[in-house]
């Protein structure tokens, strides 16, 4: 029997933290816990830090440590709150850290984590699209493996095992459309925050259900991509196709096309991450296509949804025009959560703070935070009072 791998995972009371711990789950002999982390869960970071029996459970917001310290007593499992805590968690060098914190609070972890030279799993999309050239640069620094776990990355990657990225011609990034994709934008105008969370083909966080529902989740995934795969802007194409079943394309320059495949279920993607470069079983049901029958695909329509379109302009800027539109629309998201503001007022927001500012040239850690900061007081000013838009 081979020996334990090692494993902390960020947000392991979240979404993308829940399946992780499902295919762990399945074969608890392979693996050996050290750190799990919540925002303010305590009762349930609990829970799974006595049944995974974690070295560490970490609490962010350091008002829950009372609680989650009750509630570890007795157990095995050390308690501790607050960034520094993360960071200390993330430095205690697992073979494998599953970055799955929802937005830029998981940047200083995840960075901690890549400084550490080991293997990361990247779901905390945010972190990278708001330090992507500095994320990059450490990743190459210390020679960390970074592993995409976005469906669309990860299929990506997968596509480009054996290849070369000098010979990809263009990466095509699928898009399901989300709940809106055929509403108009009369009707998206009055759209609830429940709504947009009902994602036809995910389950996922509140936060990137309400991004699929904008296609702002699709933009923060170009930036993603182009930080990730390096083969221009331009060659990076966004291609809707309702089912979710083929998560991204790979073109090569002699028009050979990859495509990878698979239930819209993140546990294909987890694993694929938990056992790069090899494979392990899933749960997952096998992909019947007689039984879907047809793929559909269409262009995107960046009238109804102009998230993406104001992501590629970003992107193009480069600099600290990523971070600060990431800070935008995290505010601007919670904003239409809380129901402070309309649906339609989400991608406006983020375009009034890109144009309301510009900001410096990102070169350390600390000017994105002073980026994301300013951003999202502008932001914030911007949904402030009634609902509007
Ligand atoms: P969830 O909202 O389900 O979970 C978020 C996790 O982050 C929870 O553990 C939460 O803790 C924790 N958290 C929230 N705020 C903070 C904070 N300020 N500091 C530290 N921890 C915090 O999110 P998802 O699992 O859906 O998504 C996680 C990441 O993965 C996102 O970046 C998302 O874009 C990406 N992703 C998700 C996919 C999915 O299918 N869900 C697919 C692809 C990417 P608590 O429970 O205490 O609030």
């Amino acid at each position: 029997m081979s020996e334990a791998r090692s494993i902390s995972i960020f947000g392991a009371t979240g979404s993308v933290g829940a399946s992780t711990l499902d295919l762990i789950r399945r074969d608890r002999e392979a693996w050996h816990v050290v750190a799990l982390t919540a925002n303010c869960q305590a009762g349930e970071l609990a829970k799974l830090a006595r049944e995974f029996d974690a070295e560490i459970a970490v609490v962010a917001d350091e008002s829950c440590l009372g609680e989650l310290r009750d509630a570890l007593a007795g157990s095995g499992t050390a308690a501790a709150a607050g960034e520094g805590a993360l960071i200390e968690a993330a430095q205690r060098g697992a073979d494998v850290t599953m970055a799955a914190i929802v937005g830029c609070a998981g940047l200083a972890p995840t960075m901690a984590a890549i400084e550490g030279g080991r293997t990361v799993a990247l779901a905390n999309k945010e972190s990278l699209v708001s330090a992507g050239a500095l994320m990059m640069a450490k990743v190459r620094e210390s020679g960390a493996t970074l592993l995409p776990v976005d469906s669309e990355h990860n299929a990506i990657f997968q596509c480009l095992a054996g290849g070369r990225i000098e010979d990809v011609a263009s990466i095509t990034l699928t898009a399901s459309g989300g709940p809106f994709r055929t509403k108009s934008l009369a009707e998206m105008r009055a759209m609830t925050p429940a709504q947009a969370v009902a994602h036809p083909n995910w389950s996922m966080g509140a936060k990137i259900s309400v991004d699929s529902a904008t296609m702002m989740n699709k933009g923060l995934e170009l930036i993603e991509a182009h930080h990730l795969f390096p083969v221009g802007l331009a060659n990076i194409r966004i291609l809707v196709h309702p089912q979710s079943v083929i998560h991204s394309l790979v073109e090569y320059r002699d028009r050979s096309t990859l495509a990878q495949l698979g239930a819209p279920d993140m546990r294909v993607p987890i694993a694929s991450a938990l056992a790069w470069p090899g494979r392990i079983d899933t749960p997952c049901e096998p992909l019947d296509l007689a039984a879907i029958a047809r793929l559909d695909f269409a262009a995107p329509d960046e009238t109804r949804f102009p998230a993406t379109g104001i992501a590629r302009a970003a992107a193009g800027e480069g600099g600290g025009r990523p971070a600060q539109l990431n800070a935008a629309n995290e505010v601007a998201v919670a904003a239409f959560l809380d129901g402070r503001i309309g649906f339609l007022a989400i991608a406006d927001v983020a375009q009034r703070v890109l144009d309301a500012w510009s900001p410096p040239i990102p070169t350390t850690l600390d000017d994105i935070y002073s980026i994301d900061t300013h951003s999202r007081a502008l932001a914030t000013d911007m949904t402030r009072g009634p609902a509007h838009v």
